[in-house]
């Protein structure tokens, strides 16, 4: 997956980790958003950011080189890959952060954290600043009399000392909302008063990676795996070559249209080839092939039957696909003439653009001749109210053509590659 998303892991790395930390805490981050990008592709949550590589420099991409393809599995899933940038001497379990416990965020003692005074922070937060923030009432004779208990108690602190509930003027909050409004940097804090003055240990909910102590153990000779394997209990660290590489065009709906059939023969060639027959071939493969890729797929006759346009359009209307795919062949009076070329109906952008990929794709790898796609009236494209395109496979009056259709390999090939196409055509739509 590196080809494509070599310089979006370099600039995530670079925004994310300082630049100066050492190889191998940069090669645990690159590790960290490839998987985040591996697992926002699978979930099609991925936001393709404006990207300015001007200013990722060559330890960065030394980081990505050397980590391609990897990412971080449990179970065969890709992980939620938290990471923070201090945990203040131990990270934390999931279940104390986000109320559910996942079986690779555990804590860990970080010693290079304990150690680490740089991370340490104070706020001073006003009294009346305090309870308006959280909305409570100040006791009356607060003045007079009170102890820090009136104003602040912890409830429940985790194992790792992070404070998970507190009273606020006798008002409990969640411990992550409350540093959340405050602004500390984390969870594990301590106060006394005079105003009331915040100490924070570390930086950040302290799930999963701890850059700092990464950046420490990197220094003391740790590996990336190693670290990894550190701070995620239990993982895998697998290589993907390319995204979704099971099921590429999971939830994508297809309709596949076979030209002709039954009474309707089609155009026929000389050497006794039927155009009705062809296109089902086709579809019929193209049709197993697609929903080997993950892609749900119907088809308009699955043998040799007369289908009505209507009834065509009526079946593809029902099952709503994203594109329609019609098959067909073609024929002139001239034996000169071949090539292949394709119909999208007006203002179809996508299907001009799946279209094209297709024909390009085509026409390079079986060297025929690309005659363009056109925006065309075809009755079938009009009145479906989806995408799609109408394909004139190659022509049955030329006899190199007619010759190749008879040839199954040739059949094959052309379905192979309209397979390429497609996908090529949703990589670029991810890409753009
Ligand atoms: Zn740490
Ligand atoms: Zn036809």
């Amino acid at each position: 997956m590196d080809k494509k998303y070599r310089d979006l892991i370099a600039y995530r790395v670079c925004k994310n980790m300082p630049k100066d930390f050492h190889i191998e805490a940069l090669k645990c981050q690159a590790i960290i958003e490839r998987t985040i990008i591996f697992r926002s592709i699978k979930d099609e949550s991925l936001k393709i950011e404006s990207i300015d590589n001007n200013y990722i420099d060559n330890r960065i991409y030394q980081a990505v080189d050397d980590t391609k393809n990897l990412v971080i599995m449990f179970n065969n899933s890709p992980i939620l890959a938290f990471y923070h940038v201090s945990c203040g001497g131990s990270t934390e379990n999931s279940e104390n952060i986000l109320n559910r416990k996942i079986d690779y965020l555990r804590g860990v003692t970080c010693d290079e954290c304990k150690k680490n005074k740089n991370v340490d922070n104070i706020i001073d937060v006003d009294l009346e600043e305090l309870s308006s923030l959280f909305n409570c009432k100040v006791p009356s004779g607060f003045l007079d009399a009170f102890s820090i208990e009136d104003i602040l108690k912890v409830i429940k602190k985790t194992e790792s000392k992070r404070i998970e509930s507190i009273l606020v003027f006798n008002k409990e909050i969640k411990g992550i909302e409350f540093s959340k409004n405050l602004n500390l940097d984390s969870l594990r804090f301590g106060f006394r008063p005079i105003r009331i003055r915040f100490y924070t240990k570390g930086i950040g909910h302290g799930l999963g990676l701890c850059q700092y102590g990464a950046n420490e153990k990197a220094k003391n000779n740790w590996k990336f795996s190693d670290i990894l394997n550190y701070y995620y209990t239990n993982i895998n660290i697998c290589k993907v070559e390319e995204f979704n590489s099971n099921f590429p065009l999971k939830n994508i709906k297809i309709f596949i249209d076979p030209g002709h059939g039954g009474e309707d023969l089609g155009y026929s060639s000389e050497n006794g080839l039927i155009e009705k027959e062809i296109t089902l071939k086709i579809s019929l493969i193209l049709k197993e092939k697609l929903e080997e890729y993950g892609a749900d797929v119907a088809i308009s006759r699955d043998k040799d039957e007369y289908v009505s346009l209507d009834k065509r359009v009526s079946m593809i209307k029902e099952y709503n696909p994203d594109f329609l795919i019609s098959i067909h062949l073609n024929k002139s009076k001239f034996e000169s003439v071949c090539g292949i070329e394709g119909f999208y109906y007006w203002g179809d952008v996508e299907g001009k653009n799946l279209g094209e990929n297709i024909m390009n794709i085509l026409s390079e790898r079986l060297n025929i001749k690309n005659r363009g796609i056109r925006e065309g009236k075809v009755y079938i494209l009009r009145e479906i109210g989806c995408s799609g395109v109408y394909f004139e496979l190659g022509y049955l009056s030329n006899h190199e053509e007619a010759k190749n259709f008879r040839d199954k390999e040739f059949i094959n090939n052309v379905v192979m590659y309209m397979i390429e196409g497609l996908l090529k055509y949703y990589q670029n739509k991810m890409l753009t």
